[in-house]
């Protein structure tokens, strides 16, 4: 199989899963205030660089900065999230967290995640007896239309005499 190969799941319905929100450690927290003081030193030696004007300076550095505060309103949700429970979707196949939906709740054709991701879908026994599950529950659903289509035909059938 090719690694680029398109996933099966790919069509499917997606599937929620709940995670929880990692907690932020000394070490999130040093890396996020060196990478702002960084940006934003850069940000200056930028504008300067690239505009002798005035008015063109403080307008890169306005623009700059927006995209620094977006990194910092980003780091306090996360603040204020941290160790609270999320809903997500994934591929019921491969586990790919951003697959997009169709609107009716299907992923988008895509590749495999797990050929690819540092977070590979590990093969255990649980991965196992939860595909079975969807499959057993998928299962009794072929049977019950099966039955009900089936009878919608004896139905039909018996009108026609
Ligand atoms: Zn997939």
């Amino acid at each position: 199989m090719s690694k680029w190969a398109r996933c099966p799941g790919s069509g499917l319905p997606l599937r929620e899963f709940t995670y929880i929100v990692r907690r932020i450690t000394d070490e999130d927290r040093q890396e996020h205030s060196r990478l702002i003081t960084r940006l934003e030193a850069g940000a200056q030696r930028s504008a300067e660089r690239r505009f002798s004007d005035p008015d063109e300076r403080a307008q890169e550095l306005a623009e700059l900065m927006t995209s620094i505060d977006a990194r910092k309103r980003r780091f306090a949700r996360w603040e204020r999230d941290q160790g609270t429970p999320r809903q997500a979707t994934e591929c019921s196949v491969c586990k790919h967290p951003w697959v997009s939906a169709t609107r009716d709740g299907r992923a988008r054709g895509h590749k495999r995640y797990d050929s690819w991701a540092s977070r590979a879908v590990v093969g255990s026994w649980d991965r196992v007896d939860d595909l079975m599950e969807q499959i057993k529950v998928l299962h009794g659903e072929v049977q019950r239309l099966q039955e009900e289509v089936q009878r919608e035909m004896r139905l039909l059938d018996r009108g026609g005499e």
